[in-house]
Parts: C-alpha cells; sequence; structure tokens
C-alpha cells in the first residue's frame, strides 16, 4: 500500500493533511490540484482512509474500512463521475449524489465525495455543488481534483482549502518508479517522457515510447527544407496522435535543450542518433531557437491552424539550425 510519505515530494501539504485527517481536525471541502499523475486521487484515497480507519496508525490499510477504501467498496465513499457516454458532469449527477451523502453514514467515520475530474461539472453543477459547500452536511469530507482549476467557478473554489500538487523532478520521478518495480533504464526513460509526473509514467504504453524514438529521428533528419514534407506527411493524418507527436517534439526538444544547458546526459534519453548529435554539436542558442519554434506551433494549433502546417513549421525550423550552424 501506498504511504502519505511516498507524495510528499508533490505537494508541500502532505504532512499537514495526514496530521489533519488523523485527528480530525479537517475542513469540509478540498481542491486537489495539479498536473495529471502527481498523485492527487491517491492521497484524496489515502485521506479518506485515515478519516475512516479503525487501526491504530491511521490509515493502517488492513482495518474493514481502509480494505473498503482501497477496494472502492465503502458505502459512505461516493465517487461522482459522468455519465455513461457523457463528457460533462450535469447537473443531475450532482443532486443524485449530495442526496447520497445527506443520508446518514452506513458505517461510522462520516462520509467522503470524491470528484475525480472536477473541471468536467457544468456551471449548473458546479453552482447545485456550491450550495452544498456552503452548507455542508455534517461528517462529510468533499475532495475536488482536477488538473484544470481555472475551469471551476471562482465561488467553488473559494470554499475549499486549496492544496497544489507538483511533477517531481526527472531524478527523483526515476527513483520513485524504481522502488514501484521498474527497471532503472525504463524507469529513466518514462521519468522523462511524463516530465515527472508518476502516475502518468506508469501508463506509459510501449507506443509512446516507440513514437518519441522515431520522431527523434524524423524530426532531427530534416537537413534542409526539401525534406520537410516527406515527415510531415508520415504524422499528419493520423488524427489521434497529433496531440501525442506534438508532446513528443516538445519533450524531445526539453530534454535537448537540458543536455545543452548542462542537465542530465542526452544518451540517458534513449533518443536515436541524430537527436543525440544536436544535443552535442548544436549550441545552446539553437536549442532554445526550437523551444521558441515549439511554443510557436502550440499556439498556431490553438488558433485552430492546420496540424500539418504547425508541424511544418517546426521541421523548417530545425533545417534553418541546421544550415545556419553547418555541421
Ligand atoms: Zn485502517
Amino acid at each position: 500500500m501506498r504511504s502519505f510519505d511516498d507524495f510528499r515530494g508533490q505537494s508541500a501539504h502532505i504532512g499537514q493533511l495526514h496530521e489533519d485527517f488523523a485527528r480530525g481536525t479537517n475542513v469540509h471541502a478540498y481542491l486537489f490540484a495539479g498536473p495529471k499523475g502527481t498523485g492527487k486521487r491517491s492521497v484524496a484515497q489515502l485521506c479518506v482512509m485515515t478519516a475512516l480507519c479503525r487501526g491504530q496508525e491511521k490509515p493502517c490499510g488492513v482495518c474493514g474500512p481502509c480494505r473498503r477504501v482501497l477496494g472502492g467498496a465503502h458505502p459512505d465513499v461516493h465517487f461522482v463521475l459522468p455519465e455513461k457516454g457523457k463528457k460533462s458532469i450535469g447537473v443531475d449527477v450532482i443532486r443524485e449524489a449530495i442526496a447520497e451523502v445527506g443520508v446518514s453514514a452506513f458505517e461510522a467515520g462520516g462520509k467522503a465525495m470524491l470528484i475525480p475530474d472536477a473541471e468536467r461539472m457544468t456551471p449548473q453543477a458546479q453552482n447545485c455543488l456550491l450550495k452544498t459547500l456552503e452548507e455542508p452536511p455534517q461528517g462529510t469530507v468533499f475532495f475536488l481534483i482536477t488538473d484544470q482549476p481555472g475551469a471551476l467557478l471562482p465561488t467553488i473554489i473559494s470554499r475549499c482549502r486549496v492544496v497544489r500538487f507538483h511533477p517531481l523532478s526527472t531524478e527523483e520521478a526515476a527513483a520513485r518508479l524504481c522502488a514501484l518495480g521498474l527497471g532503472a533504464q525504463d524507469a529513466q526513460r518514462r521519468a522523462r517522457l511524463a516530465g515527472g509526473c508518476v502516475g502518468q509514467a506508469l501508463d506509459i504504453d510501449e507506443g509512446q515510447m516507440e513514437l518519441r524514438l522515431a520522431l527523434s529521428e524524423a524530426v532531427f533528419s530534416v537537413r534542409s527544407p526539401g525534406g520537410v514534407l516527406a515527415v510531415v506527411n508520415a504524422y499528419k493524418d493520423d488524427k489521434e496522435r497529433q496531440a501525442q507527436v506534438m508532446d513528443a517534439v516538445e519533450g524531445i526538444v526539453r530534454d535537448i535543450l537540458a543536455a545543452q544547458a548542462g542537465g542530465a546526459p542526452i544518451e540517458e534519453a534513449g533518443y536515436a542518433p541524430q537527436a543525440e548529435a544536436y544535443a552535442k554539436k548544436a549550441p545552446l542558442e539553437s536549442g532554445l531557437a526550437l523551444q521558441r519554434a515549439v511554443m510557436r506551433a502550440r499556439m498556431m494549433l490553438g488558433s485552430n491552424v492546420a496540424f500539418a502546417s504547425a508541424f511544418e513549421s517546426i521541421l523548417l525550423k530545425v533545417s534553418e539550425e541546421y544550415t545556419r550552424w553547418s555541421w
């Protein structure tokens, strides 16, 4: 079982949360905000277990309530999710959930309501929840969990204690992954790929790793504008992967820049020789130029420019950098 200590690197408030839930001095509503895979759900689960635990050292992980929370089968712990087939959480779903926490607890120790993708609540749903947060039922604790706190109404946020979660450094994340049983090289690659978000690192599939390797070769083989089109064409039609392609290119550029700036050696990232050579031979200035090109491409996508054009702009920049520094 995971413990609060496993998440100390991801939020400054882990110790305080543990203490508050163990003593019963917790507030009634929390907003856990931070990127995907930074431990928000796991910590919420630990808080709930601690509140309901009957063991000495809370959470013990072995008493009845702890095991029921871990198994997702505690009758007083409610998860609020979108209805099947829907993306948003509507007002009806919130009403129903509030009615459920309104009835008295099945077991001693209070109730919990968790909303794992809180940003999915419609404005009406949020307003409905707001009324409950303003006059919370006795003994119920609410956890709103999101990677997009900006999608929540300010009035909702003001009713919650906000706890921010952060990614770990690549080294810390790799160490955590090793502790969870991954091999050293695999852990290192995943930690980099996920930008230090341990949960994301665990979810990465082989396909994503292969994509990153393939792109590190394709992108850094473009030594003249004439080579751009072939690479764009190889990636432009797979709509589902376009976001992954952009994330992967951004990650590769970030790693190259880090290596140029004296951070982790590029060999550890497991890229194609073309990307490794770029990191070793190109000046820092060039890495920075690529980073700006990626940011511009992201902005282009944000203003509905086609993926092919945005990707092309990055590749043109790469070819320009090769020409400029002529190695
Ligand atoms: Zn327990």
